[in-house]
């Protein structure tokens, strides 16, 4: 295999790179400009996307697909005043919007492509959507998962999980928001005015929407929300394809959670200098014994890990373990902004999913978190809005921040932050100590770790627990790098009083 992903592209490269387009320019995060190549420079030619001097030239047949909907639109020449003005329609806006509507609220929904099926391969534990009546929105599932900590030492976990069907999802939540009443802009927000009672969005059609709220929904973009401190995170990056190969070695009942093997890299020292000092895993959802999804991931870095140097790794790895792909179905880009400061609460612009911080700052995982948020967030605007009592707009945005924010998500928030930092600090074989431990962990410990259902006084225990079931070095690891981070983390906890 000469090339291993060669194969013709007729997607944007732009439409890839799913981070920091912030309202009216595209800006990039410190430490990622140096792999983003614009169309315009030497190399890239229209149409493909040259990634590297390696054997690498991705070029995957991923096609931009839209739901077959009538929308029903907003009809700006009335310049009506909706209760609700929700900006972005990924799961995190429908999720609102439609629970706003179904209350009887006016709901505008507001985004460049509404009817584009979302981009993201979005994987999740089982439990995580049962618990929200939404396994019919899983088109695989996998009994349980895998973890190869090194070459000599696999782990089995018991966990059921699986592959979010995006089409379904979305074409539901559309649905939901047609039939109760959503109405649709199809527009990019460039602004905000607010006024005593209501805001003005300003769109870059030249319409203007007035609404009483409005819900800025608009990802890691965090277009309209507002933040009083330096914007610090640290970046998940990873590339993915959905592919046709001729064979892997996986498991089908199984899906591969991490996979920590370097053995690929052995012939490579440059590769595997780099990759003993910001590790890199495979992430694998095999849907057959010759369709399968493979993403390798950087779980954590600052700066994040340059794409390219991911998908170096990645062809290194796939050639070690004699996976030809033959058809790339569709390919992404993943960089997700992890930790950092939470969006000043309370603030006039309300806010759920990517935007508002719902990012699990250890794991990059959101989508469950963010469905279930979605409850609370619209329950405050109806308590509010709704029974035709309309209250002081500061007791609205108070309430929803309030409420998605509680003191005790705070301080979860600041603990799978300090994660965050230990693992920021973790070279390879750190990394492989951590989660040797991690997963011999009670599994209410670790699931609840992952799915951000313990809170402090737990999360203490599953901190003592951990140190518990860790190596005598990795305890001593752990204690010389995760010191300075303890110590930020108490800090930040006994600052934050409700
Ligand atoms: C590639 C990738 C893979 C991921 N995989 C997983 C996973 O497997 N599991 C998991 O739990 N999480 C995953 N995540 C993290 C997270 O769940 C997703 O980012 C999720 O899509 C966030 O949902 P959201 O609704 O907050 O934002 P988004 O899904 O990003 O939606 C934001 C919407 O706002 C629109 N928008 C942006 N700016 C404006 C504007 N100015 N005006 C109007 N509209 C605007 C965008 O067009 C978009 O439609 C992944 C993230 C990425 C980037």
């Amino acid at each position: 295999m000469s090339t291993l992903l060669k194969i013709h592209h007729k997607f944007e490269f732009w439409s890839h790179v799913r981070f920091s387009e912030r309202c009216s320019h595209l800006s990039v995060p410190k430490g990622h400009q140096h792999y983003i190549r614009k169309p315009h420079e030497k190399g890239f030619k229209k149409g493909s996307v040259r990634v590297s001097s390696t054997l690498l030239e991705l070029v995957p047949e991923t096609k931009k697909e839209n739901l077959e909907f009538e929308l029903p639109f907003y009809d700006s020449s009335k310049g009506l005043l909706v209760d609700l003005a929700v900006v972005g329609g990924g799961p995190a806006g429908l999720a609102v919007a439609q629970q706003v509507s179904n209350a009887g609220l006016s709901v505008c929904a507001i985004d460049p492509n509404p009817k584009l099926i979302w981009p993201n391969n979005y994987g999740v534990w089982v439990d995580e959507f049962e618990a929200m009546d939404l396994l019919d929105c899983l088109d695989t599932t996998w009994s349980g998962a895998v973890v190869y900590i090194d070459e000599n030492l696999k782990k089995n976990l018991d966990r059921p999980y699986g592959r979010v069907n995006r089409k379904l999802l979305k074409s539901k939540m559309m649905q939901k928001c047609i039939s109760t009443g959503v109405k649709f802009h199809q527009a990019k927000v460039m602004k905000v005015v607010h006024g005593e009672s209501k805001s003005q969005l300003m769109c870059n059609d030249g319409v203007t929407i007035q609404a009483s709220v409005v819900l800025d929904a608009t990802g890691f973009a965090r277009c309209l929300v507002q933040y009083d401190k330096p914007y610090n995170p640290g970046y998940q990056v990873a590339y993915g394809i959905l592919a046709e190969v001729e064979g892997h070695p996986f498991d089908v009942d199984k899906m591969l959670f991490m996979d920590w093997r370097d053995s690929h890299l052995v012939d490579n020292k440059e590769l595997r200098g780099r990759n003993s000092k910001i590790p890199t895993f495979l992430y694998a959802m095999p849907f057959s014994s010759n369709r399968i999804f493979l993403e390798e991931t950087s779980l954590v870095a600052r700066p994040g890990v340059p794409m390219e140097d991911i998908q170096q790794r990645m062809d290194a790895r796939l050639r070690h373990l004699g996976i030809n792909i033959k058809r790339i179905e569709e390919d992404e880009r993943c960089v997700i902004p992890m930790g950092g400061p939470l969006p000043v609460i309370p603030q006039r612009v309300v806010g759920i999913g990517g935007t508002a911080g719902l990012v699990h700052p250890s794991t990059g995982y959101m989508v469950a978190r963010t469905l279930a948020a979605a409850p609370i967030v619209a329950s405050t605007i109806v308590q509010y809005l709704g029974s035709g009592g309309r209250q002081d707009g500061s007791e609205l945005f108070e309430g929803v921040w309030k409420n998605l924010w509680p003191i005790e998500r705070r301080r979860q928030r600041e603990f799978f932050c300090f994660g965050m930092d230990i693992l920021l600090k973790l070279d390879l074989p750190g990394t492989r100590k951590f989660f040797d431990a991690f997963f011999d962990l009670e599994p209410r410990y670790w699931h609840g770790f992952l799915s951000s259902r313990l809170y402090l006084p737990e999360l203490i225990v599953f901190g003592f627990s951990l140190f518990a079931h860790a190596s005598n070095s990795s305890r001593l690891e752990i204690m010389s790098k995760g010191t300075l981070p303890l110590l930020n983390m108490v800090n930040n906890l006994v600052k934050d009083t409700d």
